[in-house]
C-alpha cells in the first residue's frame, strides 16, 4: 500500500530520473514492458520501498509530466520533495523556480539531494555548494531541509537518502478521509475490452468497486467497474493514492483532463471563487486588478480574470485577497492550493490557497 507520495524538482538534467531509477528500479522502458506483460495500468509513477518497508510512491517517473502538474498532484501537495542540485552545477534558474513553487505550494517536508557527487574531488566545493543552497533555502518552507550528498552512478549516500527520507515521512501525517471522494483526472484512455480508464491521485474520501460516480464539470453519471492502486487490482482505494478507474456507462471522448471524478452531489463546479495570494520576489511586474493569468490547481488549467480586493495590485513579494472568476468550470474545496502564471510569456508569478470556493459576493469594480 502506498501510504506517502512524494515528488522530484530540480534543474534540467541535475540527475532526477537517473536518482529515481537508482532508488526505485524503475526505468521508463522497463516500467512499459512490466505493465505489458502484467496487463497493469502505467499510473505514472514510480514506488520505492523504505527500510521499514514503506511504499512510497514518486509522482514523477521520469519524462512523464511537467513539474507544476507533478507537484500538484497531490492537490494539497505532495507530502515530501527531493530537491535535486547537481554537485558540479550548483544551483541553477530552474533550480531556484521549483524552490519557489515548493514554497508557494506549501510543500513543507523535503530533502536536498546534493547529486553526482562522483564528480566532484574537492570537499571543499562541495561544502560551498552547501553553504549556497543553506543560503537559497532561508525564508521557505524548506529551510530547515536536509542536504543528502548521492551518486546515483556509484549509488554513494542513496541509502542514506531512504533512510532520511523514512525519518521525514515517519511524522507526516496521511491524507484525511473526510467522506468526499475526488480525483482530479491527468489522463484518461481506454483499453480494449474494459474500455474507459482514468488516472491521478485520490484525495478527500475513498471509492468503492460499483460505486456510482459522477464526473465533474459535465455531470455525467458512471460507475465504477475496476479500481486500480499501485501495481493491483483492488475493491477500493483510498485517499493519497494513485489510482486509475475503469467507468462504465461513460465514454473516453466525453472526459478531459482537468475533470474531477467523485460521487454524485459532492461537488458544486464553480467559475467565481476568492483566495489568498502570494506573488514571488521575482516577478516581473504587479498582479494588476482585472489582468488575466492562467490558475494551475488540480490537474486543471484555466484561464482566469482576477479581481485584486482592497488594492488596485498586488507587488512582487506581497501577499494579498483576490477573487479569482475563471473561464471555465473549476471543482476545487477550501484548502486547495493554485500556481498562478502570466498566460504568455508563461512565467510563474505566484501561488495561494482557496478561501472560499463559492462566494456570495461579486467583486467587479
Ligand atoms: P534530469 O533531467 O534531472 O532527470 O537528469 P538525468 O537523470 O536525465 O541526468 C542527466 C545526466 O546526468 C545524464 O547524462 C545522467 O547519466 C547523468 N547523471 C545522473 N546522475 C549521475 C551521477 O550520479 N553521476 C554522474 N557522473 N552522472 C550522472
Amino acid at each position: 500500500m502506498v501510504t506517502h507520495v512524494i515528488g522530484t524538482a530540480g534543474h534540467v538534467d541535475h540527475g532526477k530520473s537517473t536518482l529515481v531509477a537508482a532508488l526505485t528500479g524503475i526505468h521508463p522502458d522497463r516500467l512499459k514492458e512490466e505493465q505489458e506483460r502484467e496487463m497493469t495500468i502505467d499510473l505514472g509513477f514510480a514506488w520505492l520501498t523504505l527500510p521499514n518497508g514503506e511504499s512510497v510512491g514518486i509522482v514523477d517517473v521520469p519524462g512523464h509530466r511537467d513539474f507544476i502538474e507533478n507537484m500538484l498532484a497531490g492537490v494539497g501537495g505532495i507530502d515530501a520533495a527531493l530537491l535535486v542540485i547537481a554537485a558540479d552545477e550548483g544551483i541553477m534558474p530552474q533550480t531556484r523556480e521549483h524552490l519557489i513553487i515548493l514554497d508557494l505550494l506549501g510543500v513543507e517536508r523535503g530533502i536536498v539531494v546534493l547529486s553526482k557527487i562522483d564528480l566532484v574531488d574537492d570537499p571543499e566545493w562541495l561544502d560551498l555548494i552547501e553553504s549556497d543552497i543553506r543560503h537559497a533555502l532561508q525564508g521557505t518552507t524548506l529551510q530547515n531541509a536536509p542536504i543528502v550528498r548521492v551518486s546515483a552512478n556509484t549509488r554513494a549516500g542513496l541509502d542514506i537518502l531512504l533512510e532520511t527520507l523514512e525519518h521525514l515521512l515517519a511524522d507526516t501525517p496521511s491524507r484525511p478521509d473526510l467522506g468526499k471522494p475526488r480525483l482530479p483526472i491527468d489522463r484518461v484512455f481506454s483499453i480494449s475490452g474494459f474500455g474507459t480508464v482514468v488516472t491521478g491521485t485520490l484525495i478527500d474520501g475513498c471509492l468503492n468497486l460499483g460505486d456510482e460516480i459522477e464526473i465533474l464539470p459535465k455531470g455525467l453519471k458512471g460507475r465504477i467497474r475496476g479500481l486500480q492502486t499501485h501495481k493491483k487490482k483492488t475493491p477500493y482505494a483510498q485517499p493519497g493514492s494513485r489510482t486509475a478507474v475503469n467507468i462504465s456507462g461513460i465514454e473516453v471522448k466525453q472526459i478531459q483532463r482537468g475533470d474531477v471524478l467523485t460521487l454524485p452531489g459532492l461537488y458544486q463546479p464553480t467559475q467565481r471563487l476568492d483566495a489568498r495570494c502570494r506573488l514571488i520576489p521575482d516577478a516581473h511586474a504587479p498582479l494588476q486588478h482585472n489582468s488575466e493569468v492562467k490558475v494551475f490547481v488540480g490537474s486543471s488549467e484555466v484561464l482566469a480574470r482576477v479581481r485584486v480586493l482592497g488594492t488596485e495590485a498586488i507587488h512582487p513579494g506581497e501577499e494579498g485577497w483576490l477573487q479569482l472568476e475563471t473561464y471555465s468550470p473549476l471543482v476545487v474545496s477550501r484548502g486547495d492550493r493554485f500556481i498562478l502564471r502570466r498566460p504568455s510569456p508563461g512565467e510563474t508569478i505566484g501561488g495561494g490557497i482557496v478561501l472560499e470556493p463559492h462566494p456570495q459576493k461579486r467583486y467587479r469594480r
